[in-house]
């Protein structure tokens, strides 16, 4: 099965669709039955049957089928977003004793809620390398957790590598496969037990979305879909749904330009003076980059910028002169996106996460690469004047 069919057409010959060409949104809270019999064995697989759209639902069932053939995984469950996804996941392995390894640097949330289970007496450690992780593993240890790219830094893991260590060790693997999209990446083929998601991002691809999935094998998914998405309640709507199924209808084809305009806008800036770093994972100067080529099949356009200054003023200056980046979070979208952890975020955070007061991130979207980059050389020439 090839990804663009997959995309634009897995699931959609089905008797149910009726041959329109978008499928139906069922908006209905609940399903009936003639009996109480059939109620009764319908709640008893309310992974496999329609009974309450917090458990289940036809239109989103298919983006769950599209997304787990994208991932080439068994199965895939749909949230209300990416931490709902991403919550629900790490919870249905853990108990109250175990101990999380996090390796690199992870979406600030995600290790929120790492902080969070702590008042469950699950605890977790953040190390750099795997051999900082020999250092910090315990018996206790049950999951390895990471992004590759990492967040912010950009920085990029060896999958392969690091499932092998962790399989070795008895630990399971969830990895955030965001930034790369399910076109550009694709860990389970390399290991990873479970690949969660933000659907916010690209795969939305419109900013008018909030969602997230899991996928992986049906034995670790369809416990985390009767438990963790029943009780915790982060369910995706169908209307949601069907956003996914038209984001992915063109997420190809927005992948292709993301990926050619985010490395004109990125080599533009590696070569200006007021520039101190760029981390993108796609320029060949990228310490990572021979390791992505091996793992990826392309990449998107988020990355970060370090500018030549430690002056919090002149960050502000080159951000509130931009006019083609909006100032704001999230990223992924048609939208070119601006935002500066040095500006936004609490100083203790960014000093503990190693960001530099210079760093700025950007998310490059579908406009023109070369008006991009004459909005971001004006912005660097008048963020000293
Ligand atoms: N993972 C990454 C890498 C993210 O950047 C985000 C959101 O910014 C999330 C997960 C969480 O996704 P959501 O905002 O859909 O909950």
């Amino acid at each position: 099965m090839d990804d663009e069919w997959i995309c634009g057409r897995l699931g959609e010959d089905e008797p149910w669709v009726l041959g329109a060409v978008n499928p139906p949104v069922f908006e209905n809270s609940l399903f009936t039955f003639e009996t109480a019999e059939e109620l009764g064995a319908a709640v008893k697989d309310e992974d496999e049957r329609y009974v309450y759209w917090r458990g289940t639902n036809p239109t989103v069932d298919l983006a769950q089928r599209k997304l787990a053939a994208l991932e080439r995984g068994e199965r895939a469950k749909c949230f209300g977003s990416g931490m709902g996804a991403i919550s629900a996941t790490i919870s249905s392995l853990v108990s109250a004793g175990d101990h999380v390894l996090v390796l690199g640097a992870v979406y600030g949330p995600t290790t929120q809620f790492l902080r969070y289970l702590e008042k469950f007496g699950v605890s977790h450690t953040h190390v750099d390398d795997l051999a900082a992780g020999d250092s910090a593993i315990r018996p206790s240890t049950r999951i390895l957790y990471f992004e590759s790219p990492s967040y912010m830094a950009y920085q990029v893991v060896d999958i392969a590598e690091v499932t092998a260590w962790a399989r070795e060790r008895g630990l399971l693997t969830v990895m955030d496969n965001t930034w790369s999209t399910p076109l550009f990446q694709k860990p389970l083929t390399m290991g990873v037990d479970l690949v969660v998601h933000s659907l916010s991002k690209y795969v939305g691809g419109h900013s008018d979305l909030v969602g997230g999935v899991v996928v992986g094998p049906s034995r670790l998914v369809r416990p985390l879909a009767l438990q963790e998405y029943q009780l915790y309640g982060a369910a995706m709507s169908p209307h949601d749904a069907a956003k996914v199924i038209k984001g992915l209808r063109t997420l190809p084809v927005r992948m292709a330009a993301h990926q050619e305009r985010g490395l004109a806008v990125a080599a533009f800036l590696e070569g200006h003076p007021a520039v101190r770093e760029v981390n993108h994972p796609g320029l060949p100067s990228h310490p990572g980059h021979a390791i992505a080529l091996r793992q990826m099949s392309g990449f998107s356009s988020l990355f970060s910028l370090v500018l030549d200054t430690e002056s919090r003023e002149q960050v502000g200056r080159f951000i509130n002169q931009l006019r083609q980046f909006r100032i704001g979070v999230s990223w992924g979208g048609f939208e070119s996106l601006v935002n500066a952890p040095a500006l936004t975020t609490e100083e203790s955070v960014r000093v503990t996460m190693g960001i530099p007061v210079g760093l700025v991130r950007l998310s490059v979207g579908l406009e023109p690469a070369d008006a991009l980059i004459k909005d971001l050389g004006l912005a660097l020439e008048g963020m000293s004047a």
